[in-house]
């Protein structure tokens, strides 16, 4: 039998608390784009950067003035198209009955303040985020490192969520580096890419190198490497390696 309500949009009111007092309904726009970024979700569970729901991906919306994140609270295990909701660039959700991230006006913001970027991932992930937690960058001492990063991997400011400071303090601090990583003190990763997939594997790398230099660390003190070879390094993996 036909529920009464099957054809209307699902609809639900946002509580109080949350930033803005949006009702959000779910029209099914870019759902490929939302299937697409539900999916590389999965990446983060598989390379342990997130612990229950604290890490998030978005993407822009090419051609729009709009990207896509994942909804607030939603488990990875569950998470479908439906649980990515498309926002416009003042973090207001426009099409999703999921709330989007608490960690959408940073993402809005650096969408807004870099054109270039289109894809961005948020996490804890542990070696990285210990790191942030002494305010630390992590030194270029591993050719991965040159190749991925371009040099070592900056740490931002101390910035509490619900306003701008999150992203002005990661727009800031990539303006100094090549690193599409920064280390938000006190909290831990974000990164950013051409698209969410390059933001993804920076995510991925980040956590990696954070490990293997801290390996390092319990073995004496890592050796740097020569700039003019950080930028040799940096130069052929960025033009000439892959596919
Ligand atoms: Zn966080």
């Amino acid at each position: 039998m036909r529920s009464p309500h099957e054809d209307a949009p699902l609809a639900l009111h946002v509580s109080a608390g949350t930033p803005r007092g949006t009702t959000l309904t779910e029209r099914g726009t870019h759902r490929a784009q939302r299937e697409h970024v539900a999916r590389l979700h999965s990446y983060l569970t598989r390379y342990g950067l997130v612990t229950w729901t604290s890490g998030n991906v978005s993407e822009r919306v090419p051609g729009e003035d709009l990207f896509v994140i994942k909804g607030s609270g939603v488990e990875y295990d569950e998470l479908t198209w439906e649980g990515v909701t498309v926002c416009d660039l003042d973090g207001n959700a426009v099409d999703g009955v999921k709330k989007p991230s608490s960690d959408t006006d940073a993402h809005a913001y650096v969408y807004r303040h870099l054109p270039e970027v289109n894809g961005q991932v948020h996490t804890h992930s542990p070696y990285a985020t210990a790191w942030a937690a002494r305010a630390e960058e992590i030194p270029c001492v591993l050719t991965a490192m040159a190749d991925e990063f371009g040099g070592s991997i900056p740490v931002g400011p101390f910035a509490l969520i619900g306003d701008d400071s999150i992203g002005r303090g990661i727009v800031e601090t990539l303006a100094g580096s090549r690193s599409p990583a920064v280390l938000m003190r006190n909290h831990g990763v974000f990164t950013v890419g051409p698209s969410a997939k390059a933001a993804v594997k920076a995510a991925v790398m980040t956590e990696d190198v954070a490990r293997t230099v801290h390996f390092s660390r319990q073995l004496g003190e890592p050796l740097p490497i020569d700039q003019a070879d950080v930028d040799r390094l940096y130069a052929r993996y960025q033009n000439v390696y892959g596919q």
